[in-house]
């Protein structure tokens, strides 16, 4: 199970294109399975954040990869994709031992991950401005779109590689120079795309890594050097990435936490809704942002549709991140896992009832690492706290509606909006409350989908910017006006003529 024989991974920070020994000492990173030591990172500075800044300043002010063509950029991008999904298997499995995910789900994303670097790459080609020409004939205007300089880009451990995927090809196809900070516990993916990507001819300076705990982020958000900060992860810490950003008043894209509800109405195709239930509740062991963490189901079908979800969640196979055979995995660590049972025991003592799961699992295979099952918990009501925060674990929470205009009164009592799905074969239903939920994503009769073309992003609390699509490359770039007369310009002060 789990990493066994395989050596320890170390890994500096990149700066320049170059290893970079660490500033304050190393970070452990145990396997969540098998507590097995499977990583050490560099722990980063305020000086490793000002060399790695400084490095993209440089990058960005002097250096080639803001002023080359697109074609060129785009071909670079081309090429890191070909690499990584050459290195899939390897890229899958750090993401896999380090973060927890089924292996199956660790490969997808870095298909995923691949495909977003060439959508970016595409974008590289074809960006370019507007030209106004209907300003009368003696005045033209451009606006022309440039790379807005040096971003930082900080991500969470759930998605190491899929989360990179969104910002970096996309701030790199806009002509960005960035500086990544991953998680502390799932770094190896973003070192390792570091390495694909100067291999694949990006100019040194123009992608650096500063590894470390949240002080780096912190120090990375505060720095005079930097345009833009791009940051996925919880709401609480963009919070502070929102202060910290104040200085030099920073560009902000944010993607924070979620709480999306599957609204399930008595006319769905039953089948795909409750295998999308599942999935939305599940997948990632629930570690996502948009896990679909609140059932809403309509009273008239509640019994049937909960007896068979609960069927499912059962036949599911918790265990090993690196078995083929895994639906869900360990949690991140040990503390999340407390965290996760507290919820689910706070939910109890508030009056919601199990249906299956909810304590975590002991035994063999099971209690080297922080196993929890799926979980259901059902007459859960708006005022429980399990219904407002984020859990982030395979827990689904079950609240019954009667109507359409109460299922969107409930799904929209939270503070976040990233995602929310709607089950319903009437078409009148689907896009009223499409319509009416007020989330970045709303699915029909799916759920967690996307393409790289499909920009993400959420409302309210959930943050504030969009990654991927055209939306998401237009994050990093920065409008220019330049306004042109041609001609005699016609004097505005008649200085002659004073009465
Ligand atoms: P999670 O543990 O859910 O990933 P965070 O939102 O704390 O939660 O972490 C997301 C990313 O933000 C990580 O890379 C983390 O190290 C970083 N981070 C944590 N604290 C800060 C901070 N104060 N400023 C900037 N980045 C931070």
């Amino acid at each position: 199970m789990g990493s066994s024989s395989a050596p320890v991974r170390r890994y500096h920070h990149v700066i320049n294109g170059a290893d970079h020994p660490s500033g304050a000492g190393s970070i452990a990173r145990h396997a969540p399975d098998t507590g097995e030591l499977v990583a050490e990172f560099a722990s980063g500075d305020a000086d490793t954040v000002e060399r790695a800044v400084t490095a993209a300043r440089t990058a960005f002010d002097e250096g080639p990869w803001p002023r080359m063509t697109g074609a060129d950029r785009a071909a670079v991008l081309r090429a890191l994709a070909a690499s990584m999904e050459r290195d899939r298997d390897h890229l899958a499995r750090l993401d896999a031992e380090e973060s927890g995910k089924p292996i199956r789900q660790a490969l997808a994303n870095v298909d995923a991950s691949v495909a977003l670097t060439q959508h970016a790459a595409a974008l590289a080609l074809s960006a370019h401005g507007d030209s106004h020409t209907n300003l009368g004939s003696d005045f033209t205007g451009l606006v022309t779109r440039e790379p807005i300089g040096v971003a930082a880009l900080i991500t969470p451990w759930n998605f190491p590689l899929l989360l990179l995927a969104q910002k970096l090809p996309y701030a790199l196809a806009a002509g960005c120079t960035v500086v990544v900070k991953p998680s502390e516990l799932t770094a190896s993916s973003t070192v390792e795309v570091a390495r694909l990507a100067h291999e694949a001819g990006l100019p040194t300076g123009v992608l650096n890594v500063v590894l470390g705990a949240g002080s780096v982020g912190q120090a990375l958000a505060e720095s005079d050097a930097v345009d833009m900060v791009s940051f996925t992860g919880s709401t609480a810490t963009g919070g502070k990435v929102i202060e910290a950003s104040r200085h030099g008043a920073k560009k902000l894209s944010l993607e924070l936490g979620g709480k999306a509800a599957s609204i399930v109405f008595d006319d769905a195709e039953f089948e795909d809704a409750l295998d999308g239930v599942l999935f939305a509740g599940v997948f990632n062991n629930g570690e996502c942002c948009v896990a679909g963490a609140r059932l809403l189901v309509q009273d008239t079908i509640a019994d049937r549709f909960l007896e068979q979800l609960v069927a499912r969640m059962e036949k599911l196979r918790v265990g090993a991140t690196t078995s083929p055979a895994t639906d869900i995995g360990p949690l991140i660590h040990a503390e999340h896992l407390q965290k996760v049972q507290s919820y689910v025991d706070g939910a109890l003592a508030q009056g919601a009832k199990p249906l299956t799961g909810g304590a975590p699992l002991t035994g063999p295979g099971f209690d080297d690492g922080h196993f929890y099952p799926p979980t259901v918990l059902d007459a859960v009501t708006e005022t429980h706290t399990v219904f407002q925060e984020e859990i982030f674990g395979p827990v689904i929470t079950v609240t019954r509606f009667q109507d359409a205009n109460e299922a969107v009164r409930l799904a929209n009592g939270v503070r976040y909006g990233l995602g929310n799905s709607v089950w319903t074969k009437n078409i009148d239903t689907a896009l009223t409350v499409a319509r009416a939920l007020r989330s970045g994503t709303v699915w029909i009769n799916t759920t967690i989908d996307g393409a790289p073309q499909l920009p993400s992003g959420g409302v309210k609390e959930s943050g504030y910017g969009r990654e991927m699509g055209q939306a998401g490359f237009e994050e990093f770039t920065e409008l220019k006006t330049v306004q042109i007369r041609s001609g005699r310009r016609t004097p505005f002060f008649s200085l002659g003529e004073r009465p």
